[in-house]
């Protein structure tokens, strides 16, 4: 069993905080400030431009994303990291499509992250070969997988509802019908169980500072099947992903395997960070995560439901057909939100009208659960949001 009494130990959550919003950016792992004051003053302090050798800053990206591999089902070797989200979904769209040049659809769904549609409508663009982004509701996909779709390219978790996809029947489906899946795991890694080889997935991609608590901006990951792995074309074809980046050749040559997937000088002091952040997950089953974090989600759906009037679920009751959140609608969402966080509570809202939970169970107990929902249910029950300071938008929401 997960000893989650310890894993709580691991973050830094102040005082008086019930932190329902690792969904969208983990909490600070107590290991990384140590971490990061050693790896500046003893790796950039002491080695400076040495440290690319003797402290192994140039093998991080694959160290990583070995370690990242671990927690989404990838082999020893199919992970690499760098860059955003946006990014990575840009590289594994543009390869998928290369290897299936004669179809023109990329089939994608209205739940998917905007900036996932918005990186394939930019690369359609680019492209100029009649490439059509073709978006149905996350219920039709199935349905919409036919023999004119070059690429399947969806998030297995809903960031709005929480709804989950199912990887393996929809890559499936997409490969029989000749069409490769890209699927982008932003709301399931560290969040429920992975199995991105087991799901036979062509390219998946995601980021690192939701559940996996890296820290803001923190590098994104790309797997790419072994079976793709000498002939997935990377896009953006930086000088790290060439064979022999230090040969100082003229013309690009694909590097080795995932190595392609690499672009630019690797973002160290980020990606320490993650490494230690990476630690909590030592010791820890997903499937025990998995079991936690549906029974926190059940909890707070049967205790807002009964106690807080006027808000409505968003998210199904089907605890295995959703991810690691819950969202309720209210067409006062935004300001009952701002009301939560200035007593404590912090989750997010996400337009048009829904406040959204993530629980994270190896820092989330049923005591939070119930705190969250006592303050909620007294903000509902008294109108406390309907003051003109919770009305005011921030930059980000
Ligand atoms: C969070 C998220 C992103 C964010 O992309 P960045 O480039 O890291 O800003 C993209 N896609 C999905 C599905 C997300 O959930």
């Amino acid at each position: 069993m997960t000893d989650f009494a310890r894993t709580r130990a691991l973050f830094e959550i102040p005082e008086g905080v019930i932190y329902l919003d690792g969904n969208s950016l983990g909490p600070l792992p107590v290991a990384a400030k140590k971490r990061v004051a050693d790896m500046l003053s003893e790796e950039w302090g002491k080695h400076l431009i040495k440290g690319w050798n003797v402290s192994g800053w140039m093998a991080q990206p694959r160290r990583v994303g070995d370690r990242i591999g671990k927690l989404i089902g990838a082999p020893e070797g199919t992970v690499v990291m760098g860059d955003t989200l946006s990014i990575k979904v840009y590289q594994a769209l543009a390869a998928a499509l290369d290897l299936n040049p004669d179809r023109k659809v990329v089939l994608s769904d209205s739940g998917n992250f905007p900036s996932d549609l918005y990186m394939a409508q930019g690369l359609i663009g680019s492209l100029g070969r009649g490439l059509e982004l073709k978006v149905v509701e996350p219920e039709e996909v199935e349905a919409a997988i036919d023999e004119t779709v070059a690429v399947l390219m969806v998030t297995e978790v809903d960031y709005r509802t929480g709804r989950l996809h199912d990887m393996k029947a929809l890559t499936q489906k997409a490969h029989a019908a000749g069409a490769l899946a890209v699927w982008d795991l932003a709301h399931s890694a560290g969040a429920l169980p992975v199995d991105v080889y087991g799901a036979d997935a062509d390219f998946a991609v995601g980021c690192t500072y939701k559940y996996l608590n890296g820290g803001p901006g923190a590098p994104a990951f790309i797997y790419v099947a072994p079976k793709h792995a000498e002939t997935a074309r990377p896009a953006l074809s930086g000088w790290l992903g060439h064979e022999a980046p230090f040969a100082f050749d003229l013309d690009y040559r694909a590097g080795q395997g995932i190595d392609r997937m690499r672009v630019g000088t690797p973002p160290v002091i980020a990606l320490t960070v993650l490494d230690a952040a990476l630690d909590a997950w030592e010791g820890v089953s997903m499937l025990d995560v998995r079991a936690a974090s549906i029974g926190l989600c059940d909890l707070f759906i049967r205790e807002v439901e009964g106690r807080c009037p006027g808000l409505e679920l968003a998210t199904t009751r089907h605890g295995h057909q959703r991810g690691s959140q819950v969202s309720f609608r209210h067409p006062q969402g935004y300001a009952i939100m701002q009301a939560l966080i200035a007593r404590g509570v912090i989750g997010d809202f996400r337009a048009p009208d829904a406040i959204r939970f993530g629980f994270t169970p190896l820092y989330i107990g049923e005591k939070e659960v119930l705190g969250a929902v006592a303050i909620l249910e007294s903000i509902m029950k008294d109108g406390l949001w309907d003051r003109p300071e919770y009305h005011r938008k921030a930059a980000v929401t």
